[in-house]
């Protein structure tokens, strides 16, 4: 075929998406809103909803992983009290710096900080967090179990997995008509935009790639969390899905 990302084998993948978000960061909100038409806003806002993190003093840490350019914990900050801190891990050092210009335009540079490392092996102690989310980054991890079992690791027992990913469009009508918009507008609009179509190009196979919710679930429950469940949105182009570790 002529898309290049299919059969790279697995010690690869990493580095074409970090190639990927390198070229894109610092466009990456920008083409967020073009090619969702704002929905990604309105998906993340499900998640904060979902995250539902305590308003008062209390102290709260999240860990946001592959958090890029720091929307999800913005996002947290916001609907949160003064009790709350996040860490945005991501590997990508282009899309952290960033996130961190964006924080420091929205005076959050001391409640949102920026670290960089990988979802498959964390620098962080064990069951030091209150929450771990991770939007649509989990698909770009070549290992999804080892990234899993360190999100359970860092948890605080009676804390809660939350994860955002683009899904299966099984909808009659709405499939045919996302299938053309994933082949057909979103390379060329991301040429434009980018330059490089290329990185679209990885965009819609890897959300090709996914788990469906239900093996998704089954991946998360073998991580040791309890209570997973899942929320579809918008017809099945994003899932919602949730655990805990008790
Ligand atoms: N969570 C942000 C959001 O929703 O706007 C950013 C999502 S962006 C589509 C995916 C991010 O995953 C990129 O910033 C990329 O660098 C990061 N990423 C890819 N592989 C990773 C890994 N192994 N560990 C941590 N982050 C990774």
């Amino acid at each position: 075929t002529h898309f290049g990302f299919r059969d790279v084998p697995l010690g690869d993948k990493q580095t074409l998406v970090n190639d990927v978000f390198h070229s894109v960061a610092s466009r990456y909100d920008l083409m967020n809103d073009l090619m969702s038409g704002g929905l990604h806003r309105v998906w993340k806002d499900i998640m904060i909803t979902a995250l539902d993190p305590p308003r008062g003093d209390r102290r709260f840490a999240l860990l946001d992983v592959a958090g890029g350019t720091g929307d999800i914990s913005f996002r947290a900050a916001k609907a949160a009290g003064p009790g709350f801190h996040a860490t945005v891990c991501d590997i990508n050092s282009g899309m952290l710096e960033v996130g961190r210009e964006r924080a420091a335009k929205r005076h959050l540079k001391t409640q949102v900080d920026f670290v960089e490392g990988n979802a498959e092996a964390l620098a962080f102690a064990d069951r030091s967090f209150d929450a771990y989310t991770i939007a649509f980054g989990i698909r770009n991890v070549p290992r999804i179990d080892l990234a899993l079992a360190e999100a359970y690791r860092v948890l605080k027992p009676g804390s809660r997995f939350l994860c955002l990913e683009f899904s299966t469009v099984e909808m009659p009508g709405l499939d045919r008509l996302y299938d053309l918009f994933s082949f057909k507008v979103i390379p060329p609009l991301g040429r434009m935009i980018t330059g490089d179509a290329e990185s679209y190009q990885y965009l819609v196979e890897s959300i090709r790639k996914f788990p469906r919710p239900n093996a998704f679930a089954d991946m998360i429950r073998n991580a040791g969390f309890a209570r997973v469940n899942w929320q579809i949105l918008s017809g099945g182009i994003v899932a919602l899905h949730s655990g805990w570790r008790l």
